[in-house]
């Protein structure tokens, strides 16, 4: 394992030169002039383990041969004359100690530079990484380590970890404990704070490295920062959450609409129409066909709100759109019906231009008829807004061929109000688009759904300032066309 301090270091220490050279001296200087019969040249190999700590291997191999030749030296100058041969046994293995020791020297100066380049490739990395005793010391600290927590290597190495990162864990330290025991490695996510006091989220991956009898020996440990990308994906989940609520409540707008415009008309259409009852009941000849005719209507719109409610009963129990036979003529009709109050309580007149043959379509005529009562409400509010004409809403059907064989119905809702910008008119349909305080923004939104769920289209046009004009169009009826 990569462990810094645990690296045979190249030392620092000034004096350790200094050491060497006079070691060196004194062991000569002892050798050649002391009478002591031993190996003292032997203490050479002192020499050569303290240069080891701070020479390369040109400079040891250099000092190895400074020591080899003074120790031939010295027993030159001492047994020149005087040959004796348990010297020359004593200068042999002195010349030996030195050969291997420099040998050993410079194989481990190799092993420790292999080393240190290994660590210097941890370096490469983006990756926070750093290696932990089995204390919990920390014992090497990558440049990854310093970019992401701020802590310099001088300043990390030798500090516990936990402590310095104040790490907090996704689960008890012990279970994770356990855990790397048993398999040898361990990830999760861990929260971190930095020099700066920041905290970080880092995916931390942990393996555990045994010495050769399987005991723990450190723990390496890869840190990648996903403070941001955590941020985004709680970003998007939220997004995700209120995308669900919008879509929740654009149902319950539907919902809502189709209650509001649906049962809220003919409801309207039977007090209307009791009332017109009751004041032809109090005339002094009551006249009983009109009294007939407007419980007739009483009871076509109370039919109209009870047909309502099964169909939003019917929505509610997600079953498809009732499609039948209908006549778009019929349709305005009963649309009108439902309006007319409206429209006498906001004093608008209304141009009815009704194709004169039946206009044979096909679909659901609930959903219809709340499509097109949506653009008359629509376009009397418009209304409202201008004071200078009277206001006229203009309501035309007729049959229209398009390419043969194709004919389409084509129903037109129109208006003289403000009309519309045409920077807007194409996102009018869109959901919650409103101009108005209390508008939901919802109506053509589910006009365009229904029309396009009939196989029609839905568009609107206007001259900015006289008017607007809403048109729908539908296939006519297979049978028919
Ligand atoms: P809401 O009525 O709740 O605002 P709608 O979908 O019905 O929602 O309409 C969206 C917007 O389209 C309205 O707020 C209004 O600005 C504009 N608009 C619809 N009909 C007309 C019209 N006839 N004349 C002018 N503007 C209209």
């Amino acid at each position: 394992m990569l462990n810094e301090p645990l690296l045979p270091q190249k030392s620092n220490s000034q004096f350790y030169p200094a050491v060497a050279l006079l070691g060196a001296t004194a062991i000569f200087l002892i050798d050649t002039f002391t009478p002591l019969d031993i190996a003292i040249a032997v203490l050479y190999v002192a020499v050569i383990m303290i240069s080891a700590t701070f020479l390369s291997r040109e400079g040891l191999l250099s000092i190895a041969a400074v020591c080899v030749f003074l120790t031939i030296a010295s027993f030159a100058m001492t047994h020149w004359h005087d040959f004796e041969s348990r010297a020359l046994v004593r200068c042999l293995v002195s010349l030996s100690a030195i050969v291997v020791t420099t040998l050993l020297a410079l194989r481990n100066n190799q092993a420790t530079h292999d080393l240190r380049d290994q660590a210097a490739l941890l370096d490469l990395t983006h990756d926070a990484i750093y290696v932990r005793d089995t204390h919990d010391v920390i014992r090497y600290w990558n440049e990854g380590a310093e970019e992401l927590y701020g802590w310099k290597r001088e300043e990390a190495i030798g500090q516990f970890a936990i402590a310095l990162l104040k790490s907090k864990f996704p689960m008890p330290l012990e279970d994770i404990s356990k855990n790397l025991a048993a398999v040898g490695r361990w990830q999760g996510e861990i929260t971190h704070t930095k020099k700066d006091g920041t905290e970080v989220l880092v995916a931390s991956r942990w393996s555990l490295q045994r010495d050769e009898k399987g005991r723990p020996v450190a723990t390496m440990v890869t840190n990648n920062d996903i403070t941001e990308q955590k941020r985004s994906a709680d970003a998007l989940h939220k997004a995700e959450i209120e995308l669900a609520h919008a879509t929740r409540l654009t149902t319950l707008g539907e919902l809502t609409a189709s209650i509001a415009h649906e049962v809220n008309q003919p409801l309207a259409a039977v007090v209307t129409n009791g009332e017109a009852a009751l004041r032809w009941l109090k005339r002094d000849v009551p006249n009983l066909g009109e009294v007939q005719n407007s419980l007739e209507r009483m009871i076509s719109n109370g039919r109209r709100a009870s047909d309502v409610i099964a169909r939003l009963r019917a929505l509610t129990r997600k079953t498809d759109s009732i499609r039948a036979p209908l006549d778009a003529n019929e349709l305005i009709e009963d649309v009108l019906l439902l309006v007319d109050r409206e429209l006498i309580a906001r004093s608008v007149s209304l141009n009815l231009d009704l194709a004169p043959t039946p206009l044979p379509v096909e679909g659901d005529r609930v959903q219809l008829q709340q499509a097109i009562i949506n653009l008359a409400l629509n376009a009397v509010q418009a209304m409202s807004t201008v004071s200078d004409r009277r206001h006229a809403l203009h309501i035309s059907t007729r049959l229209e061929t398009t390419e043969a064989p194709e004919k389409i119905v084509v129903v037109e809702v129109s208006d003289n109000g403000p009309g519309i910008d045409p920077d807007v008119i194409n996102k009018l349909f869109t959901a919650f688009y409103t101009t108005k305080p209390e508008g939901m923004g919802m109506g053509l939104s589910i006009c365009r759904s229904i029309v396009e769920s009939h196989g029609g289209k839905i568009v609107a046009s206007s001259e900015l300032g006289k008017g607007a004009t809403f048109r729908v169009q539908l296939p006519m009826r297979e049978e028919e066309a």
